[in-house]
């Protein structure tokens, strides 16, 4: 039968097809990026699209919920058990639509958010001025220290007890190391203010227990569920029973309509992959996977941010090479291997430039492909760079690339396009 997609729409179709092949064929180390399952996949095209659930589990404004409820009801009940949380709203969006609802739920207009500093691993809706976070909010920013490139808890403490922040905000977009959710609640509780963490990028870390645990320390967590949690495109909120009333009102009808209950469903088939025993070694090896990259990168003569890694990114710095990471970043795009500029602490350049590439392992763990692959792409990541514009030398990398993938294939047999 020929594809219905196809049918009517070839231009669509051969775009996905497209995406389908680059996945296939390319090295993916964009840390915040992942391969969902087929199950996961398999409902997100489901007909849980068409259906309207404005409200809660047996509070909703349409008829006809009775089955969307069964899916966000196991959508809670998992992400509950999964992280030890009290409570779970998995309708965000995403990542930033979460955090916007626990502002709404914990700040008034004015209000002060004390959080890192967006050149220094931080993330746009941590109070960024282009962000609505930073229009709404006055942001004060912590930064690393310059000798560790780490988190200095003097200076949180020190800004958190001049300027009274609200809210404290932990978690990071480019961090490489622990955060230690229990030295900023010291914080929090010194100075009056609610703790937030969003552990979008290591909420699969967090969850098979290989990162500390932010619930007993926060009053409330963020996550995404397509980073390490390797799930759809999304956001949850866990919470403090006390915040779970004023949590819900934010995100319906604070700040969204209609919760896309395709994607609730698959966060749902996510949640429960999460607890099986296999994903506790998928993130193991995540983690091993990062740490031969580091090793890799650093026996090749690359410095790393923060000397090493404890999650599953890795920041190099490019500046002693002579290449900015834009540059790198097209290189290495050149021969298929799929990494992204990235600023490094107290970085010379301008964003668009940065002195740095942000390389993380959980898409290719996903492939299963482990720590010898990891030292070898280390290998052609180098060769890349430092082969200027050898256009032979470029040539040959490409190859190895492709009998990589081919040899860790991804959505093979199952997936029809
Ligand atoms: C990725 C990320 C988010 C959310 O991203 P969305 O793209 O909005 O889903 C939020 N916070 C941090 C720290 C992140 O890294």
């Amino acid at each position: 039968m020929l594809s219905p997609l196809l049918q009517v729409d070839p231009e669509v179709f051969d775009a996905i097809s497209s995406e389908v092949r680059r996945q296939q064929t390319t090295l993916e180390l964009i840390a915040s990026e992942n391969f969902v399952s087929l199950a996961v996949l398999e409902a997100l095209g489901s007909v849980m699209t068409n259906k309207y659930a404005e409200g809660y589990p047996g509070a909703r404004y349409y008829g006809g919920c009775e089955w969307v409820d069964v899916a966000e009801r196991l959508a809670i009940a998992r992400a509950k058990e999964v992280f030890g949380a009290e409570h779970a709203n998995v309708q965000p969006h995403s990542g930033t639509q979460a955090n916007m609802a626990v502002y709404f739920a914990m700040l008034e207009p004015g209000d002060t958010i004390l959080s890192m500093k967006l050149d220094m691993g931080g993330h746009l809706s941590h109070g960024y001025k282009k962000n609505f976070s930073g229009r709404a909010y006055p942001a004060v920013f912590y930064g690393v220290n310059r000798e560790t490139e780490q988190i200095e808890f003097d200076e949180v403490r020190a800004l958190a007890k001049e300027h009274r922040p609200k809210i404290i905000v932990c978690g990071a977009s480019a961090y490489s190391r622990i955060i230690h959710f229990s030295r900023f609640a010291e914080i929090a509780r010194e100075v009056g203010a609610y703790l937030m963490a969003d552990i979008a990028h290591v909420a699969g870390l967090v969850a098979a227990k290989l990162h500390p645990d932010p619930v007993p320390h926060c009053d409330v967590v963020t996550a995404t569920t397509h980073k390490t949690m390797r799930g759809p495109r999304g956001g949850i909120i866990l919470a403090r029973q006390e915040f779970a009333k004023k949590v819900d009102s934010q995100v319906f009808p604070g700040m969204q309509g209609g919760p896309l209950m395709h994607v609730i469903a698959a966060k749902a088939i996510a949640l429960k992959e999460a607890m099986a025993p296999d994903f506790l070694t998928y993130q193991e090896q995540i983690m091993k996977n990062a740490r031969a990259l580091a090793l890799g990168m650093e026996n090749r003569g690359y410095r790393l941010v923060t000397g090493g890694t404890d999650n599953h990114m890795v920041l190099v710095d490019l500046s002693g090479s002579g290449l900015t990471g834009r540059r790198a970043t097209e290189l290495l795009e050149s021969v298929d291997i799929t990494v992204n500029k990235n600023l490094i602490p107290f970085d010379q350049k301008p964003p668009s430039e940065a002195s740095g590439i942000r390389i993380g392992s959980p898409a290719l763990t996903s492939r299963r492909m482990r720590e010898p692959e990891m030292d070898l792409i280390c290998d052609l990541i180098h060769k890349t760079l430092t082969a200027d514009k050898d256009q032979a030398v470029h040539a040959k990398v490409k190859i190895q690339v492709r009998d990589l993938c081919e040899a860790y294939p991804l959505y093979q047999r199952s997936y029809h396009m």
